[in-house]
């Protein structure tokens, strides 16, 4: 892109009123300047969507922006931290300014919603895609880490899952008796509320978590992974939403096992926890309106495991989107 495109365009679509005072310098030098508060850890997370990759073509400008940012502050959510900072790199095949127009108010909206400046980015030409780096801040050793699971632990999801992949599934699909079910599982795609009020508050009680991006198997399995142990869990206890529940009454065909167990995009919290926090962190997640289910425990397997409500053992097809390997 041109200097003086990108500069005009900077200028007309990403130049925010500032929100906050530990921004000393923002847009528009070659770096940011940014105070740094003394008692924190900064948390540091950068993600891209690609359009057709990460988000279907047809989405529209605000869910791009307001998702672009929700993904990465989900996962400020997952270590417990508070949003502070924003910088985005935005490639663009042409300049649309219909597009921009909306990309931006959405962006800036969502921004505001979270307490976070923009403090720099990058435009480029090419296929539509978008990269938001955000950095947060959380207390020193407070960070919900994914190498702190332990056998006996115990463990939760927030919301419901399954929803956001469904919604992909149901892009294409017009028959459906009650339309609310589409919809609901729409906004769950493409406007996925990161939690990020509740994890701050839940550092409290809750030293390990991860979001819920590629699948409650995948992610789970990483918080196994890294903190070397196995771990049960009760596919009857999984909590899903009214709509997904209806839906696997309505339409056949779909394997809503796989879709709950691996689909990924819900942006829910994966939460490990010592038993003696469990009425703590219940009363948190009430006291928040936040839903949280116990799902399972912690072991020293080295498996996991999904047990139906007989005890039984329910095979994994696919343990959830891995890049590269497409199904
Ligand atoms: P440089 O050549 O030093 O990389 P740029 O011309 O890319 O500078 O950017 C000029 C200024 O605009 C920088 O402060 C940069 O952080 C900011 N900027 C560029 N693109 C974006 C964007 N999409 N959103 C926010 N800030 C941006
Ligand atoms: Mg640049």
């Amino acid at each position: 892109m041109t200097a003086t495109t990108e500069f005009g365009l900077i200028q007309n679509y990403f130049s925010f009123d500032t929100q906050r005072d530990d921004v000393v310098l923002g847009i528009g030098d070659d770096c940011a300047l940014l105070k740094s508060p003394t008692a924190k850890q900064l948390a540091v997370t950068v993600d891209t969507l690609v359009c057709g990759v990460h988000f279907p073509e047809i989405t529209s400008a605000e869910d791009i922006a307001y998702k672009s940012l929700a993904v990465s502050l989900s996962d400020l959510a997952a270590m417990g931290a508070e949003p502070a900072w924003a910088t985005l790199a935005l490639t663009l095949p042409d300049v649309n300014e219909p597009w921009l127009e909306k990309f931006s108010l959405s962006f800036k909206e969502t921004l505001k919603m979270y307490g976070l400046q923009l403090i720099g980015g990058d435009t480029t030409q090419g296929p539509l895609s978008v990269t938001v780096q955000l950095t947060g801040f959380v207390d020193a050793d407070k960070a919900m880490r994914r190498d702190a699971a332990r056998p006996g632990d115990r463990i939760y999801v927030t919301g419901t899952l399954g929803g956001a992949a469904l919604g992909l599934k149901l892009l294409n699909v017009d028959d459906l008796p009650d339309p609310m079910i589409k919809q609901s599982c729409l906004r769950k795609l493409n406007r996925p509320v990161p939690r990020v009020v509740f994890a701050q508050k839940a550092v409290e009680y809750c030293c390990c978590a991860i979001d819920i991006s590629d699948g409650l198997i995948a992610d789970l399995g990483h918080i196994l992974e890294a903190s070397a142990c196995g771990a049960k869990i009760y596919y009857d206890q999984l909590p899903v939403s009214t709509e997904f529940a209806k839906c696997s009454v309505y339409l056949n065909g779909l394997d809503y096992t796989h879709l709950l167990l691996a689909g990924g995009d819900d942006y829910e919290l994966c939460m490990v926890a010592s038993g003696e926090n469990e009425q703590s962190l219940f009363s948190l997640a009430e006291s928040m309106d936040v839903l949280l289910t116990h799902i399972g425990e912690v072991d020293a397997s080295g498996n996991l495991s999904v047990l139906n409500s007989n005890g039984e053992l329910i095979e994994l097809k696919h343990s959830g989107y891995e890049h590269f390997t497409h199904e």
